[in-house]
Parts: structure tokens; C-alpha cells; sequence
């Protein structure tokens, strides 16, 4: 039974993937919704290369977003540490890079249109629990309240909940209005001397160049990417032009451990991010985020309406494992070496495993 004494059924914190799949989800389904999310531009601030696999593509719905905010890449091209290369591709299977900037505003503008209460420039600071639901400090009563904001939770940490604790930080350099030589491939670029743990990539979007790498964060040990370093020993091979200036830089920690426990209790559930949903292996996050988010709001939902099941629980049953995933990040960590990739690029084994990571499941 609704309880009409809350001021809203669902505040969601942060209107990123996650916190916007799960608002429109509820919202669709006639919740009274609250987003909070203190940035006041959302388009400002990325810490998102904002890559999108086609799965999130095509069937969610981002696959509404406006053409002229994406850029299809067919292709990915493996580089080995001594920068010898293999292109990858599977049959009808693609990226989309984005407008990033654009798609966040774009996914806002979808929330208002669908009825949410968008707060912009307003953080989530506090909460409190108590009979009908949690207070929520800047948006009153809600019977549910949903952590969608990021890797750093403050939600996980003012309501007791899990918080991530192993990360990748990947950051990135914008060259707006560049064109890549090759702007149909992503081109990614295995080094353990740039990126220890990770990788390093170069990318078109609609109307510019990406260019970044990723590591594996140690706080006791944390060192400054050498991305500069980095684009002068591959962006020739890449076909980035010479002398660019990068514009804006994207930056931020990536979880890499799997989900967080516990990941819900009593009326409050993260998501995305906030719940570590995010491939350990390759990084990517958006799809993940925006399905459990979407998952999460349709469970309030159909709890608030009708006395569903348990929104908490279904919240930890669709979180992914990634168990393999996991063990794959665990060997990567403690067994990168560069000579097998420089050895062994061209060999079938490495060229499947490589296919199996980019396109697994993925195919036609
Ligand atoms: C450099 C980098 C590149 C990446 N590239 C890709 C990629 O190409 N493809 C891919 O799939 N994944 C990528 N990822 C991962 C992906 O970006 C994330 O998994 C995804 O953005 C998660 O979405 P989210 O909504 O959970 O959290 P986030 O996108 O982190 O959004 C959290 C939101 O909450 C807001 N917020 C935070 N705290 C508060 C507060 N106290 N009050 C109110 N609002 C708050 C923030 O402002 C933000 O809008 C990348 C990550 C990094 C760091």
C-alpha cells in the first residue's frame, strides 16, 4: 500500500545511468520520483569515456538518443606493448562513442519528461531512517531512497551499506573537432608500463578525439599516469594528428572488485557504481549501470503498487558476479607481463581470448 505521508515513493541520489534508469523505471510505472544530483550542468565534470555496446544500444533506451550524439565503431584494434596490431571485429556487432556532454543532458531532459522531480546543484548529504521510510536531507520523506552516485558513495556510507574498496583510474584527454585516421576502430593499447592492469585507448566520437588510459589504483602507492608519455609513443600509430592541444580532461575511479556487500536493507539499495557493478574485466559499466538501475526501479515499483516482492532482495539477485571476471582481474594484476602479448598477438588462442573479452556473447 502506498503511504501518502512520504513526500515522494523513490528519491534517487545522482542522475547518471544508473540513477536515471531507475527513476524513469519508476516513474513509468506512476512512482512520485525524486533525483537529487549535485552537479548543476549534468554534461560537466565527466569521469566517463561514455563508450556504449550495443546490447545498451539497442535495447534500452538509450537507444532513443539522437544520432547526431553517437558515432558507430565496428572495429577495435589491438596494440601489443611493442605496438605491432590485430584487428578484431565480429558480424554486426559494434560500439556507439558519444557526445557525452549532450547524452548526459539528454537523459535529464528524459527525466523531466517523464514527471521526475529533477533537483540539479542539490547533494545528497544525510539521511535518516525512520518509520515510514528515510528522511532524506534537501527532499523530504520517501518510502524508498536509491544511491546511484558513483564509485565514492556517500549514500552506501550514511546509510551502512557496502562501499567499494578496489579500483581501476582511468583518465582522459578530449581533442574536440580532431579526426582520427581510422575514426571506425577503437584502438586499445595493451601496456604495462603506461597502463599496469588495464589498458590505454584512443577513440572517435561524433565531434572529436578521446584519448586515455586506465591502471590499477593503490592508494598506499598511487602514481600519476603518464598519459602525455603515453600519447607520444602511440598516437603516430593511431593516426592521432600531430600537435594537438588537449581540451578537457575526464577522470575517475573505476570499481573492479564486483558488487558490494551488503548491497541493500530496508528501503535503501545502491546501484551502478555505487554497488560495484561494473565489469572487472573491461571496465565498462553503462550497461550494467542502467540495467540493474532499470531492474531496481520497476522492483520499488512493483512493490509500492501492489505489494510486490521484496525491492532489496531482487536488488541483490540482479546484481551481476562477475565471478569469472573477477578471476581474470586477480591473474591480470599479479601475471601482466608484456612479452606474451608482443609474442603471441597474432597467435589464434590470444586473438580468440582477445574476441572473447571485446565481443563474448556478443555476436550477430
Ligand atoms: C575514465 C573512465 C572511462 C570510462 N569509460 C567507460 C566506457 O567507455 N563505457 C562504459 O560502459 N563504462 C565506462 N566507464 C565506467 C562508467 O562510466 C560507469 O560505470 C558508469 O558511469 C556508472 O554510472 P553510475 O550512474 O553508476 O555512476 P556515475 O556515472 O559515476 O554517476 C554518479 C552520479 O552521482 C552524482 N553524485 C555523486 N555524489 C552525489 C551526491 N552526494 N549528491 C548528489 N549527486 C551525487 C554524480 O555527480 C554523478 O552524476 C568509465 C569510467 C571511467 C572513470
Amino acid at each position: 500500500m502506498r503511504q501518502r505521508q512520504c513526500d515522494f515513493d523513490l528519491v534517487v541520489v545522482g542522475a547518471s545511468f544508473a540513477g536515471t534508469a531507475t527513476a524513469l523505471a519508476a516513474a513509468q510505472s506512476g512512482l512520485r520520483v525524486c533525483v537529487l544530483e549535485r552537479k548543476h550542468d549534468p554534461g560537466h565534470k565527466l569521469h566517463t569515456t561514455g563508450i556504449i555496446v550495443k546490447e545498451a544500444a539497442e535495447r534500452t533506451l538509450l537507444n532513443a538518443l539522437p544520432a547526431s550524439m553517437t558515432h558507430r565503431v565496428e572495429q577495435v584494434r589491438l596494440y601489443a606493448p611493442g605496438l605491432k596490431q590485430v584487428a578484431l571485429a565480429a558480424p554486426g556487432y559494434y560500439f556507439l562513442t558519444t557526445d557525452t556532454p549532450a547524452v548526459m543532458r539528454w537523459l535529464a531532459s528524459q527525466l523531466r519528461e517523464h514527471g521526475v522531480e529533477l533537483r540539479l546543484g542539490c547533494a545528497f548529504t544525510q539521511a535518516r531512517r525512520c518509520a515510514e521510510g528515510w528522511h532524506v536531507a534537501n527532499a523530504g520523506m520517501t518510502r524508498f531512497l536509491v544511491g546511484a552516485d558513483g564509485a565514492r558513495s556517500r549514500v552506501a556510507r550514511r546509510c551502512g551499506l557496502g562501499q567499494v574498496r578496489q579500483f581501476l583510474y582511468g583518465i582522459e584527454y578530449e581533442f574536440p573537432g580532431a579526426r582520427l585516421a581510422q575514426p571506425g576502430a577503437l584502438h586499445c593499447f595493451i601496456s604495462k608500463r603506461y597502463a599496469p592492469g588495464y589498458i590505454g585507448w584512443i577513440a572517435q566520437n561524433p565531434d572529436g578525439i578521446q584519448a586515455g588510459l586506465a591502471l590499477r589504483h593503490d592508494p598506499a602507492h598511487a602514481r600519476v599516469p603518464d598519459i602525455d608519455g603515453f600519447l607520444l609513443r602511440v598516437g603516430q600509430v593511431a593516426g592521432l594528428p600531430l600537435r594537438l592541444a588537449p581540451g578537457p580532461t575526464r577522470a575517475g575511479l573505476i570499481p573492479c572488485s564486483g558488487p558490494v556487500w551488503p548491497l541493500s536493507r530496508d528501503g535503501v539499495i545502491l546501484t551502478g557504481d555505487a554497488a560495484g557493478i561494473v565489469s572487472p574485466v573491461t571496465a565498462g559499466g553503462i550497461h550494467s549501470a542502467w540495467e540493474h538501475g532499470w531492474t531496481v526501479g520497476r522492483a520499488i515499483a512493483a512493490h509500492v503498487r501492489d505489494g510486490g516482492p521484496s525491492p532489496e532482495r531482487i536488488a541483490i539477485d540482479a546484481a551481476p558476479r562477475f565471478r569469472t571476471k573477477r578471476a581474470l582481474r586477480w591473474a591480470y594484476d599479479r601475471l601482466q607481463f608484456d612479452w606474451p602479448f608482443d609474442l603471441l598477438l597474432h597467435s589464434p588462442p590470444l586473438r580468440w581470448a582477445a574476441e572473447q573479452v571485446y565481443f563474448h556473447k556478443r555476436r550477430g
